[in-house]
């Protein structure tokens, strides 16, 4: 058997083992030191927009801490994006809170404004306003901001924006990850860049990220002793891991670029095959990393499925994977809220996400690329 093309694995750019080393030479290793604020800094430098940066221990935990900061409490509702992966959701099941799942549209793949907004609306009359919105740009791909910090910002409600898969993307020339009232980043392995395990809450405001690293380090009040008044979170991120990501912020953009073109050698092969998409921009305003590249089947038959190419090209050892299976259809969260049509669940019955990493070798894609024409003759 030829060796595993894996679906998006982690690529190292060089130096981020000499900014562990210098961590060690300074005996840097207890949780935070020079690499965290320096990891920190060059975030904010890349976000732009007089962006705050608080790097914690994953992404997941930074939403959670952005649930905390926006005040939703038990019992509250918390609107969510369904076609997600479940780090964007559970945590508010961590606060007490309901989540309400919104569909997506077609363009983005992302949060659908008229469900929103259809969604927003429901709950005002049930007399539960939503204390906040997720959103996501799933694969990448920026979701309609636009319209949806539109909807947020008529109804009063705080905005979450879920950029985990999307450091590197653009809506209209400015970075995702600085739309939300707060947003937050992974480095979990095989995110775009990776400190093995790692994220991030980016905010407006200096004050609010040290509230974030004040709840992110066991709240600890000043006093000699550890005194405590409110319930804090073990969530920072160590200055070894930071290393880690100083180094990968050296080759981001490059590897946004590799992304981008691991897309077009996909757009390429299925240029003449009328049943499979493969998911782009809807416009010049959107610029996705394409951190995973995705297609989506026309119509399902038996021998033309998204299943059947899958395991096709499973015999060749090649990874792929369904799209993302929506929140609403997931066993835990059978009972909640769910505004929407069929999108997100006939995009995950028809959707193939397709090798995509930065560092797929000439001879790789090649052997993908002549897996995926077998298939199609
Ligand atoms: C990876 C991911 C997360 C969670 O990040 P972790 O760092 O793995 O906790 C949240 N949301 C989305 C959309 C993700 O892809």
């Amino acid at each position: 058997m030829e060796e595993k093309i894996w679906l998006s694995s982690p690529h190292m750019g060089g130096n981020e083992l000499s900014y562990i080393q210098s961590a060690f030479d300074e005996n840097w290793i207890a949780p935070l030191g020079p690499n965290v604020f320096g990891f920190e800094k060059d975030l904010e430098d890349y976000l732009g927009e007089d962006s705050h940066v608080a790097c914690l221990s994953t992404g997941t935990g930074a939403i959670h801490l952005a649930l905390v900061l926006a005040g939703v409490q038990r019992d509250d509702e918390v609107i969510c994006q369904t076609f997600t992966f479940c780090g964007s959701s559970n945590p508010i099941a961590y606060v007490g809170a309901r989540p309400v799942f919104v569909d997506s549209e077609l363009d983005t793949w992302n949060m659908c404004p008229h469900h929103l907004e259809e969604a927003i609306k429901d709950r005002i009359k049930a007399g539960k306003k939503p204390k906040a919105v997720i959103i996501v740009h799933l694969y990448g791909m920026p979701a309609k901001i636009d319209e949806i910090t539109s909807v947020c910002k008529k109804y009063g409600i705080f905005l979450i924006e879920d950029a985990a898969e999307a450091l590197g993307s653009t809506y209209k020339g400015r970075a995702c990850g600085t739309f939300g009232d707060i947003s937050i980043l992974s480095f979990n392995g095989n995110k775009i860049i990776t400190t093995s395990g790692g994220g991030a809450l980016v905010c407006r405001d200096k004050a609010t990220k040290e509230r974030a690293i004040f709840l992110a380090t066991q709240a600890r009040d000043t006093a000699p002793h550890y005194q405590h008044s409110e319930i804090g979170y073990n969530y920072r991120m160590s200055n070894i891991v930071a290393g880690i990501g100083r180094g990968q912020m050296e080759i981001l953009n490059k590897h946004v670029n590799l992304r981008r073109k691991n897309n077009d050698f996909y757009t390429e092969i299925f240029s003449n095959i009328s049943y499979i998409e493969v998911l782009k921009e809807p416009s010049i305003d959107y610029s996705s990393n394409h951190w995973l590249s995705v297609i989506l089947f026309e119509k399902e038959d038996k021998v033309r499925s998204r299943e059947n190419l899958r395991i096709f090209l499973q015999n060749f050892n090649i990874e792929s994977r369904p799209l993302w299976k929506p929140m609403h259809l997931q066993p835990i969260y059978n009972d909640e809220k769910y505004y929407g049509d069929s999108n997100s669940s006939s995009l995950f019955e028809r959707g193939l996400c397709l090798p995509s990493g930065s560092n797929l070798t000439e001879n790789q894609l090649d052997r993908v690329k002549k897996a995926i024409d077998n298939w199609l003759s």
